[in-house]
C-alpha cells in the first residue's frame, strides 16, 4: 500500500541492510520517511527533508519532511474539515476505533520497540515497557469515550431546570518530546479521540519515526481521514509551533516539554485564547527519611525513578535527600547497585543503559557534576564521559555531599547523575523540596503514618510516590503545579482537557 514507506531513500536502503545500525522489524513498512496529513503520506511542499540519527552510533537513521508552516497549514485545515462529522460519531463507535489501535500497538509491539530503542537510544526492554505504556492510553481512553457524561442541576431559578453536556473543543494542537516517542503522543491522542477531536500531532524531530508508526497504524485501525493528522519538522519548528499555537481553527494546545518552550507557547496560545495544558519540566525531590522500614527498598525506588531512561525522565529523582542516621548506609548500597549497570547501545544484550539522546544533554550531565564538585561535592561513580562508546554516553554517576546552591538543586538534569544531599529535620527537607520553581513529582520513603499524610501533603508538585519510585500509571493523574505546568493526562481527569463544559437552561418549567 505505501511502495514509498519501505526504505525509500537509496542512503536509508543502505543503512537497513547495514548491521547494528538498523534493527530488521517484522513489518518494514511500519518504517516511514513522511508526515500523515489527511490520511496520506506526504512530503515537504519545498521537497526539503532533516536527517535522523540513531544516538548509540551516530548513524543516520533515515529522513522526514523539513514541512514549513504551508504544509501544517494543510494538516489544520483537514482536521478542521475532519471535525464536524468525527464530533458527532457516537462514543462508541470512537471507542472501537480506539480499541483496533491499541490492538495494532499491540500486535506490532516488537517493531515499535525497536524504533523506540534505534531513535530514542533507550534499552530494549525498557522500550517494550513503554509501548505497553503508550498503548494503555488507547485502550483507556476507548473505556472513556462512551461515558462523558453530563449533570443535571437542580437551579436556584423558579421554574428553570439545568442540564450540562460535554462536548469536544475542537481541533487540537499536540506537541511532544523525545524522551518518549510512543507514549507522550498516545497520553494526548487517546483523549482527544475519545472526546471527539481531530488532532495535528507534531513529532519531536529527534524520533519521528516511531511517531509515523503510530500513525499507519491509525490508518490501518480505519481512523477517519483527517482525524489525526502527524506533521515533522526540525529547523522549521518554532514557526510551525507558532502557526498551531496561533490559529484560530485550533482551539487546544497540548503541549509537553521543556518549561522554557512551554512559556514561549503559552503566550502564543495566548492570542487567540486557546485552551492549554502544559506537562513540563521536573526536579523531583527523593527524601528517604530515618524512619524507613525498608532501606534495599528505597535504594531500588531511588535507582528506577533516578536512573531509567539514563534520567531522561520528566518525573525521574533529581535531588536525592536522605536523613542522617541512614544517609551513609543508603549511600553504601546505593553505589553498589549503580556499579552493577552496564553501559551500551540499546540493542546490545546484558546492557542495562543506553546513550542519552545527543552530546548537548551529556555535556549538560557533565556541567552539573563539575559545578557540585567546584563547590565541595565527591564523585562516588562515575563523573565522566564514556567517550570509548561515543559522543552520547556518559558514565552513570553518584555524588556525595550535595548542596543547596549547586547547580544540580534547582536545574533538571535529565542525563544519568544522581545527588545525594544529607539533611537532619523533616521541616529542613520539606523547605529543600519546594524550593524549586517546578513542582511536577515527588518521592519519599518513610514508615510513620503520621509523617506520611503531613508529607504528601505539604509536598509542592502534582504527583507524590511513597514507598515507591515509579509512578506512572494509566489510571492515575499525571501532571504537574508551579511552573512544571497545568492540565492532568491519563485517569477520569484526562478527556476533560479535551472537552468543554455546556450549561442547558429550561425556562418556565
Ligand atoms: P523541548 O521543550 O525542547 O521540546 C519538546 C517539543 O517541543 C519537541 O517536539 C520540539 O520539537 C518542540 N519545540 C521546541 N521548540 C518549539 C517551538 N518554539 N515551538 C513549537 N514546538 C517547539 O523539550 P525536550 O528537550 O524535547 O524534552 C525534554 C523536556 O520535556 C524536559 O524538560 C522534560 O522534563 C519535559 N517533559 C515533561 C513531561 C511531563 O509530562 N511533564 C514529560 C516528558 C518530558
Amino acid at each position: 500500500r505505501y511502495p514509498f514507506s519501505i526504505p525509500p531513500t537509496a542512503r536509508a536502503q543502505r543503512l537497513y541492510s547495514m548491521k547494528h545500525s538498523a534493527p530488521q522489524l517484522k513489518d518494514q513498512s511500519l518504517f516511514i520517511e513522511k508526515a500523515y496529513i489527511n490520511g496520506e503520506w506526504v512530503d515537504a511542499k519545498s521537497g526539503e527533508t532533516f536527517e535522523v540519527h540513531d544516538p548509540a552510533t551516530g548513524k543516520l537513521i533515515g529522513t522526514c519532511p523539513e514541512l514549513d508552516t504551508s504544509d501544517v497549514e494543510k494538516a489544520i485545515q483537514a482536521a478542521s474539515e475532519a471535525f464536524p462529522k468525527f464530533r458527532t460519531t457516537l462514543g462508541r463507535e470512537r471507542a472501537r476505533m480506539l480499541r483496533r489501535w491499541y490492538d495494532l500497538m499491540m500486535e506490532n509491539a516488537d517493531d515499535l520497540a525497536k524504533l523506540i530503542t534505534w531513535e530514542n537510544g533507550k534499552p530494549l526492554a525498557d522500550a517494550k515497557g513503554e509501548v505497553n505504556y503508550a498503548a494503555s492510553f488507547f485502550e483507556w481512553f476507548s473505556e472513556e469515550a462512551p461515558r462523558t457524561y453530563g449533570d443535571t442541576i437542580p437551579a436556584s431559578v423558579p421554574g428553570n431546570r439545568v442540564i450540562t453536556v460535554k462536548q469536544p473543543v475542537g481541533v487540537c494542537g499536540l506537541i511532544t518530546p523525545w524522551n518518549f516517542p510512543a507514549a507522550m503522543i498516545t497520553r494526548k491522542i487517546g483523549p482527544a479521540l475519545a472526546a471527539g477531536c481531530t488532532v495535528v500531532a507534531k513529532s519531536p524531530q529527534e524520533t519521528p519515526f516511531t511517531a509515523n508508526a503510530i500513525a499507519e497504524l491509525a490508518h490501518r485501525a480505519g481512523i477517519p481521514k483527517g482525524v489525526v493528522n502527524f506533521v515533522t519538522s526540525s529547523k522549521n519548528t518554532p514557526a510551525v509551533g507558532e502557526l498551531i499555537t496561533t490559529h484560530p481553527e485550533v482551539r487546544k494546545v497540548s503541549f509537553t516539554g521543556s518549561t522554557n518552550v512551554g512559556r514561549i507557547l503559552g503566550k502564543q496560545s495566548a492570542s487567540t485564547i486557546k485552551k492549554v495544558s502544559w506537562e513540563l519540566g521536573g526536579n523531583a525531590p527523593f527524601i528517604v527519611f530515618d524512619d524507613v522500614e525498608d532501606l534495599d527498598a528505597a535504594v531500588m525506588g531511588a535507582i528506577n525513578s533516578k536512573f531509567r531512561s539514563s534520567g531522561q525522565t520528566c518525573v525521574c529523582a533529581n535531588r536525592i535527600y536522605v536523613q542522617e542516621g541512614v544517609y551513609e548506609e543508603f549511600a553504601k548500597r546505593f553505589v553498589e547497585k549503580v556499579k552493577d549497570f552496564k553501559l551500551g547501545g540499546g540493542f546490545e544484550d546484558g546492557i542495562t543503559h543506553g546513550p542519552v539522546i545527543h552530546e548537548r544533554a551529556a555535556n549538560k550531565a557533565h556541567e552539573h557534576v563539575q559545578d557540585a564538585t567546584s563547590r565541595g561535592a565527591q564523585i562516588v561513580v562515575g563523573g565522566q564521559r564514556a567517550t570509548a562508546l561515543g559522543p552520547n554516553f556518559y558514565h552513570p554517576t553518584v555524588l556525595t555531599g550535595m548542596t543547596k546552591d549547586m547547580l544540580l538543586a534547582s536545574e533538571e538534569t535529565f542525563g544519568p547523575v544522581a545527588g545525594l544531599f544529607p539533611f537532619k529535620t523533616e521541616k529542613e527537607v520539606v523547605d529543600l523540596a519546594n524550593h524549586a520553581e517546578v513542582g511536577l513529582a515527588g518521592y519519599f520513603f518513610s514508615g510513620n503514618v503520621r509523617r506520611i499524610f503531613r508529607v504528601a501533603e505539604a509536598l509542592e508538585v502534582g504527583m507524590v510516590g511513597v514507598n515507591t519510585g515509579l509512578i506512572s500509571d494509566v489510571a492515575s493523574p499525571f501532571g504537574g503545579v508551579k511552573q512544571s505546568g497545568f492540565g492532568r493526562e491519563g485517569s477520569k481527569y484526562g478527556i476533560d482537557e479535551f472537552m468543554t463544559i455546556k450549561s442547558i437552561t429550561f425556562g418556565g418549567m
